[in-house]
């Protein structure tokens, strides 16, 4: 079949906070860069942002970047690399001022200065007392964001391909990225992007899970046709469960709420958390809160008739300061829990959040996988940042407002190498005969399949399963009954019928083909969980409670293909101090 085809230097997927910084960067330096998003840009996930961007800016307490990286190490259980730790760190300042710059619309201190305010897991001085390192614009820190670096994408003349799905990656024979296929969700055509660099930053995937604080488009698509084009998943069994989801809803009630002064009671009144991390309470990292969390509901400590969530209290912050800095709390409080929070706490859950893993990069954005001359090259014209990429910075655990730094520092690296890496080599490699097949072939299963089963129905058993099998607390007989459950689903998966094809027509297809990413993302998570005996960040075995270092400090790579799993070292040695030894963690 014909298909058309444009071409440009640099095709960015993803319209989010990553995708945006590192469009910027390519654009301002006069290239022609191609965005695509399968949403109007400012709809994407980083919009939901509430908390804040974390940054040493020192601005109401004594702070410096050694802390920040000693905390994101120790926060990433030490699986995390330590390099690429040390350059997010150390840059976190000046591209929040940069940000400032922009035009982000931070709230501010009476001197003037930027306000940031406590989060999880960030500390002076090595973990000694709570941080105010979050800087934040009320509780919409990310909806600033991502609405000034749009506003700069404007001004600097990205082209945005907006409601544009990108269905999968062309590589050559030497396996060298040329681009993507793409889709136009309203019409159903189909086209290549032919480019010499091609960035993913199409974000997470939480839609795997039944309980997620993500948005619906949020179905690892990058991750889904990164497998397909044969790149491995690293890191893929450490998802981040939030401690507070609305319960029922999922909804996120950001960490900021127990920066202001927010804290967690069990049915009995308690506040419980003292028990579990003496030092840091209620602002101890997501893993431990989630952990101590799922542990007083399974010990018959939780609240409400089925006594399976627990309670947020923040009314004693009083009704200004609610108003003032958590504005959005209060409505999603109202609209989802149905309780006012000045008045009464909010009913909460953990809930699935954020995916440490992602596509193997280092930290100049660039992918690293099997390539011509080793198993852990470089990939010419390939690269990956924000949420779909494993840098890797979070490790087993991410700090809350990590990844909005994540988004911008490693969005403006990436915009940096691959300027350098166009600079003199000004034309794309050609593309190979079969550039389309991958993409065309799968429209075309979907238009072919009669008397198949509903795409939502298969999708539910999926959410269901990843709910089950692979949730805060991880069973050996749990996630081995899983490995195979997910491996049926994925084989229902190839059978899916568009059904009332005419009626329904694109957001069915679109759903079918998000699916085929979500499957891929859902079977690589429950695989790396299975294989992982130990217990570290996010990932907590019932029958290896403990961090392994002796066998286990690495990270895993999921290949497709066989369903096989691979381990490479973990970067302990940083850029220019010295490594941050491992030591039990505790807060
Ligand atoms: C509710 C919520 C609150 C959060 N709060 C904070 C916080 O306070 N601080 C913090 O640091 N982190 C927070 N996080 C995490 C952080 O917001 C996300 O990790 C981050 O915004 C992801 O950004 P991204 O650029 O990787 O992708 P996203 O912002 O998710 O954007 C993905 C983009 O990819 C596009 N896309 C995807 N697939 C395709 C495709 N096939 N074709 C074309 N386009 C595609 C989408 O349209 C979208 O434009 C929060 C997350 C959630 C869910």
């Amino acid at each position: 079949m014909a298909i058309a085809k444009r071409n440009f230097d640099v095709v960015v997927v993803g319209a989010g906070g990553s995708g945006m910084r590192a469009a910027l960067q390519l654009a301002q330096a006069g290239l022609k860069v191609a965005v695509l998003s399968k949403v109007f840009p400012t709809r994407s996930h980083t919009v939901a942002a509430q908390g804040g961007i974390a940054a040493s800016l020192g601005n109401v307490n004594e702070d410096n970047w050694l802390w920040h990286m000693y905390d994101t190490v120790k926060g990433s259980d030490y699986l995390g690399d330590q390099d690429a730790i040390e350059f997010m760190c150390r840059a976190a300042p000046e591209v929040v001022y940069e940000l400032e710059h922009f035009g982000m619309p931070f709230d501010r201190l009476d001197s003037g200065k930027i306000y940031q305010r406590p989060f999880g897991g960030h500390m002076q001085d090595y973990g000694k007392a709570p941080v105010q390192r979050a800087c934040a614009a009320a509780d919409r820190t990310g909806h600033a964001l991502l609405h000034t670096l749009y506003q700069q994408n404007v001004k600097a003349n990205t082209h945005f391909f907006v409601e544009w799905m990108a269905l999968d990656l062309i590589r050559n024979e030497d396996g060298d990225v040329l681009g993507v296929t793409a889709m136009e969700i309203e019409t159903g055509e189909t086209m290549i992007f032919h480019a010499r660099a091609t960035l993913f930053a199409t974000g997470g995937a939480g839609r795997i899970f039944q309980s997620s604080t993500n948005a619906y488009i949020n179905t690892g698509d990058g991750l889904g046709m990164a497998a397909r084009a044969g790149i491995p998943l690293e890191d893929m069994e450490f998802y981040q469960f939030h401690p507070t989801g609305v319960y029922g809803a999922g909804v996120l009630i950001t960490e900021g709420v127990r920066g202001e002064g927010g804290y967690l009671l069990n049915k009995d009144g308690e506040r419980f958390m003292p028990r579990y991390a003496p030092t840091a309470k209620d602002l101890a990292s997501r893993d431990v809160v989630s952990r101590a969390m799922a542990t007083e509901i399974k010990e018959g400590r939780g609240c409400g008739p089925k006594g399976d969530h627990v309670l947020l209290k923040l009314d004693h912050l009083g009704d200004d300061v609610i108003r003032q800095r958590l504005p959005g709390i209060r409505e999603i409080a109202i609209k989802f829990a149905h309780v006012n929070p000045a008045e009464k706490p909010i009913p909460v859950v953990p809930t699935a959040h954020y995916m440490m893993g992602g596509i193997p990069t280092n930290y100049h954005g660039q992918v690293v996988a099997p390539y011509k001359t080793g198993p852990n090259e470089i990939v010419h014209g390939f690269y990956a940042v924000g949420e779909c990429a494993c840098v890797s910075v979070h490790g087993a655990n991410r700090l809350g407002c990590n990844s909005l730094l994540d988004l911008v520092v490693f969005g403006r690296a990436a915009g940096k190498q691959i300027i350098e890496d166009l600079h003199g080599n000004p034309h794309p490699k050609p593309l190979p005969a079969d550039a389309a097949d991958l993409a065309l072939s799968r429209l075309a299963r979907l238009e072919s399949q009669k008397n198949g089963e509903r795409v939502s129905e298969v999708g539910d058993a999926m959410r269901h399963t990843m709910q089950k099998h692979c949730g805060v607390f991880r069973f050996p007989d749990l996630l081995s009954a899983g490995v195979a459950e997910i491996k049926q689903v994925a084989e229902r998966v190839m059978h899916t019928e568009i059904k009332d094809k005419s009626k329904v027509f694109n957001t069915a297809r679109i759903e079918a083909l998000e699916l085929d990413n979500l499957i891929e993302v859902a079977q690589a998570t429950m695989i790396s969980a299975e294989a992982r005996k130990e217990s570290r960040g996010a990932h907590a075995r019932d029958d290896f409670p403990e961090r392994d270092d002796v066998n286990w400090l690495k990270h895993s790579l999921y290949f497709r293909e066989g369903s096989r799993l691979d381990y490479k070292p973990v970067r302990l040695k940083p850029l220019t101090v010295e490594s941050f030894p491992l030591k039990p963690r505790v807060y």
